[in-house]
This record gives structure tokens, sequence and C-alpha cells, in this order.
């Protein structure tokens, strides 16, 4: 058994950190506070290949193994969590089931733009009344009608949606209900009666938009199906195996990113006479967060790698993502806690990295979801 990542591995965290160094990090702090799209670092990784980094070269992207998007994912989130949501929903949730379930001829003409970096992806799952249950609760319709199919309904909170060129809506497909009732449908964003509302107005995450859209007589043709006819949410949940990895990694590198900032700021204060560091209390909120992020960053990689290797991988990353996004949440209090007032004020990055990750725990499903999915697996149920 080996642990050390690979010189691709190594290499690719190394050329992501340097760039978030350079322009991510710095611009966290105002894109929180403008809600701005960080474009600019964006451009620089599209310009990198990294917004395509595991497709394949012949779709547009880099190539690279799951492992490494995970690395690429926790460094972005080092540097900014919603530049990191942006990355992880464009390269998870869309280009990852436009590759897995795409034909070839869809791949050449969605794929490819997208892993090049010409444009994001976003993925449209909930609605307002569904949102774990997308079994039951999905209302938005896909009717055919001649060789077209023409989409009524709405969707809400989806990621990158008047940011992203492609978006992939699931949609009842057949009016009779049932598991098999619902298909992914590919949906250029730019297609009459798609309307998007006002970016929502969000405890963290400014700069990662996130909107409701409507869609009146969206039409697009038949061969926009993604995947198999009534197979949209199998579809779906493989998709969000998938995407559950890259928000565990996010949530790592945030914090990662809380964890540094608390272990500088411990040196320096002082209280009774010595650094912050030196009170036994302060040294074991350090080695408790040390030692979580650790267990949760192999975990991360442990998903990616059977992912990777071919392995069934549901559980892993529910796993991944479940204890990853609660430490992170208990790291990032204590990071707050470290930093006394200071950590409650917007001078410090702690309290953005808070609010930031709270998302984490909701997104691609909730913690009380990936308990349900990992309880399923132990007990053998699926
Ligand atoms: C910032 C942000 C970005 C998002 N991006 C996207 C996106 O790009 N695309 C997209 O489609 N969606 C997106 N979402 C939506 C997100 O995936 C949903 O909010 C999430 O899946 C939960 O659904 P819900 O909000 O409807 O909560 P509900 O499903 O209504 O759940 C409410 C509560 O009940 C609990 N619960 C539900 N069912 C059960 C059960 N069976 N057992 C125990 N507890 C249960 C939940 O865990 C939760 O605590 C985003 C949301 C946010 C806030």
């Amino acid at each position: 058994m080996d642990f050390r990542l690979t010189e691709e591995q190594e290499g690719i965290r190394r050329l992501v950190r340097d760039l978030v160094e350079r322009e991510v990090k710095p611009l966290a702090a105002h894109t929180d506070e403008t809600g701005e799209f960080p474009w600019g670092p964006l451009r620089t990784m599209a310009k990198l290949g990294l917004l395509g980094l595991n497709i394949p070269e012949e779709y547009g992207g880099a190539g690279a193994d799951h492992v490494s998007a995970a690395i690429m994912i926790e460094e972005i989130g080092r540097g900014c969590g919603s530049t990191g949501l942006i990355v992880a929903a464009h390269l998870g949730l869309a280009c990852g089931p436009l590759n897995r379930f795409g034909t070839e001829e869809q791949k050449r003409r969605f794929l490819v733009p997208l892993a090049r970096g010409e444009g994001l992806g976003c993925l449209g799952l909930t609605e307002p009344g569904a949102g774990s249950d997308l079994a039951g609760g999905v209302r938005t319709f896909a009717e055919k009608r001649g060789d077209s199919w023409v989409i009524n309904g709405s969707k809400m909170w989806l990621t990158n949606g008047a940011e992203a060129k492609t978006a992939i809506l699931l949609c009842r497909t057949d009016k009779a209900g049932g598991s098999r009732s619902l298909s992914q449908i590919i949906v250029p964003t730019d297609t009459p009666g798609i309307t998007f509302g006002k970016p929502e107005r969000k405890m963290g995450l400014h700069g990662s938009h996130t909107y409701a859209v409507s869609l009146e007589n969206v039409t697009v043709p038949l061969e926009n199906l993604l995947g198999r006819e009534g197979f949209g949410l199998h579809q779906t949940l493989e998709t969000l195996d998938g995407g559950r990895i890259g928000i565990a990694a996010l949530s790592v590198g945030l914090a990662q990113a809380a964890f540094e900032a608390a272990v500088a700021y411990a040196k320096e204060r002082k209280t009774f006479g010595k650094a912050i560091a030196e009170h036994q209390a302060i040294q074991e909120k350090i080695a408790n967060m040390a030692t979580a992020i650790e267990a949760a960053r192999w975990l991360v990689y442990r998903a990616a790698w059977a992912r990777d290797q071919g392995l069934p991988y549901t559980r892993l990353a529910a796993q991944a993502k479940l204890f990853a996004t609660e430490m992170a949440e208990k790291v990032c209090y204590d990071a707050i806690q470290i930093h006394g007032g200071y950590g409650y004020s917007r001078e410090y990055p702690v309290e953005r990295i808070y609010r930031d990750n709270r998302l984490m725990a909701i997104g691609e499903g909730t913690s009380e979801i990936q308990r349900i999915v990992i309880a399923r697996a132990v007990l053998g149920e699926r």
C-alpha cells in the first residue's frame, strides 16, 4: 500500500497553489464583500486547462485523474470558497455527466467548449418543491413534440446558472411518475424561454452566484436527451457521487485555510505574558484540527482513488462528504475561537470561511441524506 501522491498529482497541487496564492486568495475578501463573479482567476484556470482537468484530452480536457481534480478543488477552496464552488459545480455537475453519459456528438458539441473553459456549465435538479426528494418532487416537465423537447417548469439554486453556457436539467418525461419517469436534458442557457432571477442573497459564497430559473416552452432537439430516457434519477445519483467528492475536497481546503490562519494568529497573540499558542487549551484545539483535517483529506483522496480504479465509490463519497463538511464546520468554529473577538470581525478571513463552509453540509445532498446513503450501504439495502 502506498500513501504517497504521484509526481503528477503533486505537480498539479503546486501549479494550483501557485495560481491560488497569486490570483485567487488576494481577491477572496473582495469577492465576498462585492459578490463580483471571479472571472479573472477563472480565465487563468481555463488557459491552464484546469476547467477540464479530469476530462479526457480528446474532449478538450487535461486527462488527469479524479484524485488530481480533488486536490485542485481543495487548493482552490484554500484560497476562496466561492471560486472553489464555481469550479466544483462546473467540473463535477456539468462536465462530469456530459463525459459519462454523452454521445460522441454531444461531447463534441457541449463538453469540449466547457472542458476548454470557453464557458461554464451547471446542473439544475432542485425545484421549489424538490430538494432531497427529487424522485417525488420534480415538476418540471419535458414533453416530446415532433422532433423536440418542450420544457416547462422552474428550478431553484442553480450554481453558475446565468454565467453558464450549458445547463443539464432534470425533467419529468413521463407523467405516470415513478423512478423511471425522469430524464436529463442538455439545454444551452441562451435558449428562448429561459429566465434567470437575480442571484440569491446568501449567508456566504457571495462570488458563486445561485439562481432560480423559470422555463417557459423551452424547446431543444430530441437529441439533447443525455443518457437514457427514464434514467435521469439514476444518472443524477451517479453524478452526485462524483460531485460529493468535490464538495468534500472544498471543505478540506476551507478547513485548511481556517487552520493556517488560526495557527499564525496563535503564535502572534499574547495573553498572560505569552503567545496563546503556548496555552495548553489552544494547543489541544490545534492538535485536534490538524488531525481532523488530515483524516478528512485521506477520506476524500480514497473516494477519488476508488473512482479512478473503477471501484464502487458511492459510500466512500458520501462518507468523505459527511465527514469533511462537518469536520470543517468544527475546525472553522475553533479557528474563530482561537482568534477571540477578532475572529468575529471581517478584518480576519475566518468568519468568511466559516460562512462559506456552511453550505457544504447542505448542497449536493445534506448530511442527513449522506447518513441515509451510508447506512443503506452498510445494511446492504443498496
Ligand atoms: C448555495 C447553494 C447552491 C446550490 N446549488 C445547486 C445546484 O447547482 N443545482 C441544484 O440542483 N441544486 C443546488 N442547490 C440545492 C441543494 O442541493 C438543496 O438545497 C439540497 O439538496 C437540500 O434540498 P432542500 O433545500 O430542498 O431541503 P429539503 O430536502 O427540503 O430538506 C430539509 C431538511 O430535511 C432533511 N431531510 C429531508 N429528507 C430527509 C429524510 N428522508 N430523512 C432525514 N432528513 C431529511 C434535510 O436533510 C434537511 O435538513 C444549492 C443550494 C444552495 C443553498
